[in-house]
């Protein structure tokens, strides 16, 4: 995770601190490739906290941290699981394609009824906007999403929500149980059962996307490299 981890944001179902984040560090790109190299990491997730304090929220950051991990690694394979860019998504995406190849990904977390509680900040619709946007700049590049499940979302809210997702071009989806990370987070409303994952992963597959995790246990990154 880069720059920093202090959020701008405040979503309820995260335990990642809100507050002011300190300015990037400027090393964080060199860093990250010397211990990308020390690890011999082959498939790297790279994401952050939203950063609304900077400009096009951190997504040149992104872009430095690729290019330079690749100088020393170039046989990593790379995911950015970027926020929604507020107000300067044409501009952070112009960004990030200095660093393709890439697989991108924006997480849309939640179905739009359940927005306003889990993500008060966020927007249904600024994301799907976003995800649309690379779609149609850069239709060659796999594009991905991910969404938790158990906040207390209808199966036909989450039907609706995969098949906006597949109408904005995503490819790879990933869902799992939310679970409650600290005190005043969201509370569970169900577990879902390992079928209702398969359900929904046989759903999502008939629905056209090309590759999906899900389990109770799938987080975004969860066998990422082979999906
Ligand atoms: S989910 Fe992302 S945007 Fe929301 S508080 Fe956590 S780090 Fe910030």
């Amino acid at each position: 995770m880069i720059l920093g981890n202090i959020c701008t944001r405040n979503c309820k179902f995260c335990s990642v601190p809100s507050g002011s984040p300190a300015h990037p560090d400027p090393q964080e790109p060199k860093k990250l490739s010397k211990l990308t190299s020390e690890l011999e990491i082959i498939y790297l997730v790279i994401t952050s906290v939203t950063r609304d304090d900077l400009p096009c929220g951190g997504a040149a950051h992104y872009r430095d941290t690729v290019l330079e991990i690749r100088k020393n690694n170039p046989n990593t394979s790379f995911e950015l699981l970027t926020p929604d860019f507020v107000g300067c998504s044409d501009k952070a995406l112009d960004f990030l394609a200095e660093a393709l190849p890439f697989v991108y990904s924006h997480n849309i977390e939640t179905v739009e009824e359940l927005f306003p509680k889990a993500r008060p900040q966020g927007s249904y619709k600024r994301s799907l906007e976003l995800l649309n946007k690379f779609s149609e700049k850069f239709p060659e590049v796999p594009l991905k999403s991910s969404l938790m499940l158990g906040l207390g979302e209808t199966y036909l809210q989450v039907e609706k929500l995969l098949r906006d997702l597949r109408s904005c071009g995503v490819q790879r989806v990933a869902m799992g149980q939310y679970l409650k990370p600290s005190k005043s987070s969201l509370e569970v409303q169900e577990f879902i059962t390992p079928e209702k994952f398969s359900y929904l992963r046989n759903l999502s597959l008939d629905m056209g996307f090309e590759a999906v995790q899900a389990s109770p246990f799938t987080r975004s990154s969860y066998m990422a490299e082979s999906m």
